[in-house]
């Protein structure tokens, strides 16, 4: 089935609402009960798009393995895309560590601040899983646990399996399973077109919500090390521009164009894996992209490739490490490299999960994860950029997999003013 395309002009209402909600949320003290009023459309679109996730994750990955219509054909996509995700996420961290080494942001930090917020709000979020376990921990060993826990890593390993069972077992009964899947996929994507019926209400709300919650003060306070994090996402925009460009050979500015409802809605719903239902969308209907390679490349792509989180936990982890006054060596900044790369596939694609992560990459390199407090004022502006970047690459992945792949891509309507 054809999902349907998108409303006409949806992304200019959507910045409409967008601008409408921060201007409100600056000029007006919203009290109850009006206020779980304004916040409601919000919360109901969110809830209506996780209320898909699940089927949508495990009935899209079994899809898009299956429809690789072999073993060959399947390991082709997965030979390049796995080394893509990791070699991109490697690429963010070296930005976000060499852009916080150039500002310094740690430097303006007063000491004394850091030693009493360090005393008073050393949280206990440690997670000191090790590299085997942490890869244990992805093998979905108690399916319905994995349903219910909505453990996204675990649901793409389960989703992969059974796909490969589709494509190895010779029996009636795929054809009935994989009836079964298509018919759940295309459920969940016309939940996905009703919600997106009310997004600008959506984001005018969410945008309230969000502001009301971090309060205007809170950004302010560290913006320069807010700025590192932000200048870093930019570059890492330009480098995904640049990939659009040259490997997947594609008009940039008509991409952007194409891409920014799912833009809009990852940066008011700070989750990547809330946003998946309309990347799908957009992939499939904007970008013209084979559906095969959508429907692989798109949830794995919301679970496992997370750049613009990973650049933000190698930014924090430095922008820390000049606070407290650690040098790292060559071999501890190898090491940071490496466990934020395993730490940032490992994050959940849900709002704020990357600053929790954050604590095991500091524990790994001896970092007091006490200053994590300094960062959390800023920590949901910086969600909504780093969500915003995250969708950007898997949108970009995708692109990169249909020119890869050599699948031609439908003739682009160019002109088309809608989104
Ligand atoms: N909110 C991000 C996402 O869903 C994850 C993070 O906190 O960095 O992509």
């Amino acid at each position: 089935m054809q999902h349907n395309t998108l409303p006409d002009r949806l992304w200019l209402k959507i910045l409409v609402g967008m601008i409408l909600g921060v201007v409100c949320a600056l000029m007006i003290e919203i009290k109850d009960p009006w206020r779980e009023w304004i916040i409601f459309p919000g919360d109901l679109f969110i809830y209506l798009l996780r209320m898909v996730i699940v089927p949508l994750v495990l009935s899209s990955v079994i899809l898009g393995v299956a429809n690789a219509g072999s073993l060959d054909h399947l390991k082709r996509m997965g030979v390049r895309l796995f080394p893509y995700f990791v070699g991109t996420t490697i690429i963010s961290i070296m930005i976000g560590i060499f852009l916080t080494s150039l500002f310094q942001p740690g430097i303006t930090v007063d000491a004394s601040t850091v030693e009493r917020e360090f005393l008073t709000n050393n949280r206990d979020v440690f997670d000191n899983l090790t590299i085997p376990d942490r890869i244990l921990s992805t093998i979905p060993v108690n399916q319905a646990q994995a349903l219910l826990d909505k453990d996204m890593l675990q649901l793409v390993v389960l989703g992969i399996v059974t796909g490969i069972a589709f494509l190895t077992i010779k029996s009636k009964a795929v054809k009935t399973c994989r009836d079964i899947c298509e018919f759940v996929q295309d459920m969940s994507m016309m939940i996905v077109n009703w919600a997106m019926m009310f997004v600008p209400l959506a984001v005018f709300s969410l945008m309230i919500k969000a502001i009301s919650t971090m309060g205007m003060s809170g950004v302010l306070g560290i913006a320069y090390y807010a700025l590192s994090v932000v200048c870093g996402l930019l570059c890492l925009l330009c480098l995904y521009l640049i990939i659009v460009t040259f490997v997947a050979k594609r008009d940039p500015l008509q991409f952007l164009k194409d891409i920014r409802s799912a833009q809009i809605v990852a940066f008011s719903s700070s989750s990547s894996s809330t946003t998946m239902p309309v990347s799908m969308n957009v992939a499939e209907n904007k970008l013209k992209i084979d559906k095969k390679i959508s429907s692989f490349s798109i949830p794995v792509g919301a679970t496992v490739n997370m750049d613009g989180t990973a650049l933000y936990q190698a930014t924090a982890a430095i922008f820390l490490c000049q606070i407290f006054k650690i040098d790292l060596s060559v071999w501890e900044t190898v090491l940071l490299i490496f466990t934020t790369v395993v730490a940032s596939i490992g994050t959940p694609a849900l709002p704020g999960a990357g600053l929790i992560v954050l604590t095991s990459i500091l524990t790994s390199i001896g970092i007091p994860t006490g200053g994590i407090a300094l960062i959390l004022g800023v920590d949901r502006l910086l969600d909504m950029c780093r969500t915003t970047i995250n969708v950007t690459g898997d949108l970009t992945a995708a692109a990169v997999m249909q020119q890869w792949m050599g699948k031609k891509k439908p003739k682009y309507e160019r002109k088309s003013k809608d989104n």
